[in-house]
């Protein structure tokens, strides 16, 4: 039972930190996820709302996002709309409804682990950074470490910003959602791919997928190794099915998994072979 007797609205950082500083201090932002699932016991609410976190802006390294920008500023944002072949604008606009999008921010979707956040995937393939405001100060980790650092997000730890190394703005990035059943979110598999291809060989690579496990699945490894390397067909069939496996192997007994494989193999395909027929 939840005896809520505060709701907080804090206009700085470092009030919202000490804010959560009470015992039994929840943070929110737009509450499209966190209404149902306030924790046990919570009595103070601190409500995001007021603190000046939303925005797009750039710096000489990073594109800059704010943890309260929404769906739908990202999808209507000119630098959203131009850098990084325009992902992280398309990927919002797959995020469920208008009205969803008009309240869903950026550092709620992030927060925690759970396969059917889109952020997850896009920030993985743009190599992004998550800015957390703690008790002890600031932290800025890549998004890769961003969950095996365990920050206790909500209740003691409030992402701030997230950054994007424009240094990869020009690379080639590609976002899909495909589902099975259009209303269900059981059945779909998510996909956010970076490359960069110079003289007919990769440069630079990075195949993530979502909605199959808590976090993004990656193959570093395989990326690794296919650097330099030329996108022959037969190197094309041979990488796209090591993924359809390794997204199979996560659920081998599952239907809907079993679906999702074939559409990472196809997927992996199509982009690699998209890729050359661009050169
Ligand atoms: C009908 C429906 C459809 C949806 N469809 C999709 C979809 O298609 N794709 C998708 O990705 N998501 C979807 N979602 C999930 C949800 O809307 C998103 O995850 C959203 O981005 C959460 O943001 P929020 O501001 O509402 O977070 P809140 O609900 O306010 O918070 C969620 C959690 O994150 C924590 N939190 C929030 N902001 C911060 C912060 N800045 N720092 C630290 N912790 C924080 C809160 O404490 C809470 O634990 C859907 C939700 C609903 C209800």
């Amino acid at each position: 039972m939840n005896n809520i007797k505060n709701v907080i609205f804090p206009e700085t950082l470092k009030d919202a930190v000490s804010a959560l500083k009470k015992k039994k201090s929840f943070f929110m932002s737009s509450s499209t996820f966190s209404f149902k699932s306030v924790p046990e016991g919570t009595e103070n609410i601190v409500l995001a709302k007021k603190l000046p976190l939303r925005y797009v802006k750039k710096d000489p390294k990073n594109l800059l996002i704010g943890a309260l920008t929404t769906f739908d500023d990202l999808e209507n944002n000119p630098l959203c709309r131009s850098l990084f072949s325009g992902i992280l604008s398309f990927s919002a606009s797959r995020c469920s409804s208008q009205l969803i999008r008009n309240m869903a921010t950026v550092g709620g979707n992030i927060a925690h682990p759970n396969a059917f956040n889109l952020l997850p995937v896009v920030l993985t393939a743009l190599g992004a950074s998550v800015k957390v405001a703690l008790r002890t100060g600031s932290k800025t980790v890549p998004v890769r470490d961003f969950y095996s650092s365990k920050f206790k997000c909500g209740t003691e730890a409030i992402i701030t910003e997230i950054q994007a190394p424009l240094s990869l703005a020009k690379d080639d990035f590609y976002f899909e959602k495909v589902s099975k059943i259009r209303s269900s979110w059981d059945s779909y598999i998510t996909v956010a791919f970076r490359s960069r291809l110079r003289n007919g060989r990769l440069e630079d690579l990075k195949l993530a997928f979502g909605a199959i496990t808590a976090f993004p699945y990656v193959n570093e490894a395989l990326e690794k190794e296919l650097l330099g390397a030329e996108l022959t067909p037969a190197l094309i069939k041979s990488v796209s099915a090591k993924y359809g496996e390794a997204v199979l192997a996560f659920h081998p007994a599952s239907r809907i998994n079993a679906y999702r494989a074939e559409l990472a193999a196809n997927l992996t395909a199509f982009y690699l072979k998209g890729l050359t027929e661009k050169v």
